[in-house]
């Protein structure tokens, strides 16, 4: 096992990390930027570095910095947490060729998985459903493309190869606005990501997005942990969370969890890792893989027990995963809501000093937030400020731990969306179970403040 960790990002993950640090007896560096020197597990670090001013790109982007961070403190391996340089394959490619062990994919894993395009490919080659489509980058021929589309099916969807966050995506309705639909994307892509290639995919008109957790060691075992349903969206960004995913045929996700495993072997993954999927009328479509731990990792932990983060480190350090998938039992329902310094309703983000906050507490509730009162939310980053996860024996038992937890929580000096989860907590399509990814933006135009 490893002596000592560095941790390469901020918020609530940097703790989230440095927690599963100290239960395996790991000693954790921290790095943080000017404007994170007041953060807790800075506080709470046996050691900490500072590697560059408050704007990211001089510091969580700066492999340089991070680099000679991990090289002062003899640190032996690096955590990326997600976002920053959590899915950058020369990043991870630098850490190795420095001597430090990546906790993560190899390099060519999160490369292939980094172009959806050759993603899309290599999960037809294993077997995983994906999004009828082009299965390929798009010729330049408008008299292929058409064909194309038409074979498809109006409405399609041009995505860019190298696209994420939701940007680089255009809907086509109509074959007349198609050829200028992608001309526009792949200039835009070319612009934005460096790789002009986009394809052509099915737009599914309503469906829910549905993901399968893996964790895989580098000797080509690999469980899948279940799913979560992260519906619940706004912009493309979830906002609730939760697993299992309510009303889906367990066999359905044996099915496709079994493909996906099958997948990480055929590539040779290491690591945590998410599948993507769109769900709608029984079937399942990949969109794309996320080759590092998820923000809503923790509802998965919850169900399953098992701790992703403390995994991710002992695969890295080349230990056999601890189970076998028939080791693997799922209990009970868990939810996760992500708490945003942002206006509830009208979504400005609202950085600042917190006056109070207190945490809901309780049977099966877990808080995983790097803030206290007095903290200053810095301005440069994302909006998250922690994330509120219940468990229950049941999907309604779970629900009712939630709206809880939301009332005991105390949150003040800044705006947050504590009142938005309150108000869906106890909505009756939510409560339902099974809602789709256009949900959230509808009931919020119906809900006009
Ligand atoms: P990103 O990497 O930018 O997150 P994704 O491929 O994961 O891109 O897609 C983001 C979101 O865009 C999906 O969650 C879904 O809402 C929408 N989307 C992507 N592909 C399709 C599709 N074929 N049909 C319908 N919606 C889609």
């Amino acid at each position: 096992m490893f002596k000592k960790i560095l941790v390469a990002n901020r918020g609530e993950i940097a703790l989230r990390i440095q927690r599963a640090c100290r239960e395996l007896g790991v000693k954790a560096v921290m790095v943080y930027s000017e404007a994170d020197r007041e953060a807790k597990y800075v506080k709470l670090a046996e050691e900490a570095v500072c590697i560059g001013p408050a704007t990211s790109a001089q510091s969580y982007l700066n492999m340089p910095a991070i680099i000679s961070a991990a090289e002062v403190t003899d640190a032996e391996a690096i955590h990326p947490g997600y976002g920053f340089l959590s899915e950058n394959a020369d990043f991870a490619e630098r850490v190795e060729k420095s001597g430090f062990q990546f906790i993560g994919p190899t390099p060519e894993s999160i490369r292939l998985m980094g172009d959806k395009v050759s993603a899309k490919q290599a999960m037809i080659k294993a077997g995983v459903p994906c999004v009828p489509g082009s299965d390929g980058e798009l010729p330049d021929d408008p008299v292929q493309i058409r064909r194309m589309a038409r074979a498809v099916g109006y409405p399609v969807i041009i995505k860019a190869a190298g696209g994420g966050g939701g940007r680089g995506m255009r809907v086509v309705h109509t074959e007349a606005a198609l050829i200028n639909a992608v001309q526009m994307t792949k200039a835009e892509a070319g612009a934005a990501f460096g790789n002009p290639a986009v394809y052509l995919e099915k737009f599914l008109q309503n469906p829910r997005h549905i993901e399968i957790q893996v964790l895989a060691d580098k000797f080509k075992n690999a469980v899948y942990l279940g799913e979560r349903d992260c519906s619940m969206q706004r912009r493309h960004q979830k906002i609730i969370e939760e697993a299992p995913a309510p009303g889906v045929p367990r066999k359905l996700i044996e099915k496709i969890g079994e493909r996906c495993v099958a997948a990480c072997k055929k590539i040779g993954y290491r690591g945590a890792g998410t599948f993507e999927f769109l769900y709608e009328d029984g079937e399942f479509y990949f969109i794309e893989m996320n080759t590092r731990v998820q923000v809503e990792h923790p509802v998965t932990e919850m169900i399953s027990g098992v701790d992703i983060v403390k995994t991710q480190i002992t695969v890295a350090a080349g230990e056999k995963l601890p189970f076998t998938q028939r080791e693997i039992v799922l209990r009970g329902h868990a939810i996760e809501c992500r708490l945003n310094a942002e206006d509830p309703y009208k979504f400005v983000p609202s950085p600042g000093r917190i006056t109070m906050w207190h945490a809901p507490g309780g049977p099966g509730v877990r808080v995983d937030s790097h803030v206290y009162t007095n903290y200053f939310v810095p301005p440069n980053y994302d909006s998250m400020v922690g994330k509120i996860i219940v468990h229950g024996d049941t999907r309604e038992q779970a629900l009712a731990r939630m709206r809880t937890a939301l009332l005991e929580t105390v949150l003040e000096g800044i705006n947050s969306n504590i009142a938005l989860h309150r108000e869906l907590l106890v909505d009756a399509k939510f409560m339902d179970g099974g809602t789709n990814i256009h949900y959230l933006e509808e009931w919020l135009s119906h809900h006009k403040r």
